[in-house]
């Protein structure tokens, strides 16, 4: 406890930013409340789906490489002291054709920050990863750098690591309101009233219910697990994370994790939500079909019907580039919003920058085009 308040810092939603968050201020010898709407690593928002990307040679641009420079040390950190496969460095393949934006990317983060890797042509491509059909053009990128991470572990392990130094942290403890005051903010739940110094709202999908003003939209994302006809030509060690932009397709996926099943996501292709508590989860056969027909075209190996699916959702921004800063007209709160389908690789750094931001006031990261003030509010 500090002063006449109840801790330095809480952090309200415990997902992926905000269970980061907590770990990142603990570990700088602050005192920190959180609270968390359902049960730790639940997998109602943005932190489901057992795992996730981690891509250096990045698609949205270079500009993004030492942010995820530090968070992979940061990953690699988290793996360690919970002694738990937080992340698997299969490296990750991106395939497309060049001369779309997302491949023009790769190559422009390779070449301006020097990251290792290895760019394939398709007899290559074809010869080494023969589960993926490929279309005339095509190239691959191996992004050294790049690799797995599982999501529900890992916020579990950001936790654990803030409960060990000291952090507060409340399960199935929803946030009412958040009400800033001149010296700091109250944050109101249905058991109490804490006074803190600051505030880091991490409540991503629903963030807009606590900001109203934030520029959000919630999308849905959907996951689906298909079965390889020879399990191990899929696994880690044979069928590195991929991702690729070709022909209109967004695709992704992951290396079998369970013993079974490829999982393979698309983005960007579902229409967005009133709100996060319209999330459907358990979607008609045909919502599947255009997933079903790319496994068809793109991954013959894998059996085009899915033995299952799961729906998610994130916020996004007109520009797919987070919200990340303090509100000017509220300074004592921190804003971490708006990842827009792609923050769970950086959550580590993004809860190092809360911490600065809500410790320090300022942040040696460069975030400065996440302002979270620079649209409209959504409608
Ligand atoms: C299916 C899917 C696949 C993805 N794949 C990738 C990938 O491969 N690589 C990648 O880097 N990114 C990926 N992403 C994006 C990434 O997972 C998200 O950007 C990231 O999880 C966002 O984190 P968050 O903390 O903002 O939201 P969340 O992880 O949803 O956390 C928000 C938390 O706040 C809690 N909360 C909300 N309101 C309150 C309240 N009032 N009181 C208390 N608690 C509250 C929620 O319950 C939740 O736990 C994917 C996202 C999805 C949905």
């Amino acid at each position: 406890m500090s002063g006449n308040t109840d801790a330095d810092v809480a952090v309200v939603g415990l997902g992926a930013m905000g269970s980061m968050t907590a770990w990142q201020l603990a570990a700088s010898g602050a005192s920190v409340l959180g609270f968390e709407q359902y049960g730790i690593a639940h997998d109602r928002g943005a932190a489901g789906g057992e795992s996730r990307l981690f891509r250096m040679a990045y698609h949205e641009g270079p500009e993004y490489v030492p942010l995820l420079r530090r968070a992979r040390e940061l990953w690699l950190e988290l793996t360690r002291d919970s002694g738990r496969p937080l992340f698997t460095p299969t490296g990750c393949l991106s395939i497309g054709l060049p001369g779309l934006a997302p491949m023009e990317n790769v190559r422009r983060s390779v070449a301006e920050h020097g990251l290792e890797h290895e760019v394939l042509g398709a007899d290559e491509l074809a010869a080494r990863y023969p589960q993926h059909r490929l279309v005339d053009g095509e190239i691959g990128i191996v992004d050294a750098a790049g690799g797995m991470l599982r999501p529900e572990l890992s916020v579990l392990s950001a936790v654990e690591q803030a409960r060990a130094r000291g952090a507060r942290l409340h399960e199935r403890t929803p946030v009412r309101a958040i009400e800033p005051r001149d010296d700091g903010a109250t944050v109101v739940t249905d058991e109490g009233r804490y006074r803190v110094r600051r505030v880091v709202v991490a409540a991503g999908p629903w963030a807009s219910r606590l900001v109203p003003d934030l520029a959000i939209t919630v999308k849905p994302i959907v996951l689906t697990w298909f079965v390889p006809d020879t399990v191990q030509d899929y696994l880690p060690d044979r069928f590195p994370a991929f991702i690729r932009d070709t022909d209109g397709v967004h695709l992704f996926g992951c290396p079998v994790l369970d013993g079974v099943s490829v999982k393979c996501g698309f983005a960007d292709v579902w229409d967005p939500l009133d709100g996060p508590e319209s999330l459907t989860r358990d979607l008609p056969e045909p919502a599947l079909r255009p997933l079903t027909e790319a496994v068809r075209r793109f991954l013959p190996g894998l059996h085009p019907d899915p033995i299952r699916h799961g729906v998610y959702m994130d916020g996004y921004t007109a520009d797919r580039t987070a919200l990340v800063g303090a509100l000017p007209d509220a300074p004592s709160v921190v804003v971490l919003a708006g990842f827009s389908g792609h923050g769970f690789k950086l959550a580590p750094v993004f809860g190092r920058v809360a911490a600065d931001l809500a410790l320090d006031g300022g942040t040696p990261m460069d975030v400065a085009r996440m302002d979270p003030t620079r649209f409209a509010p959504a409608p």
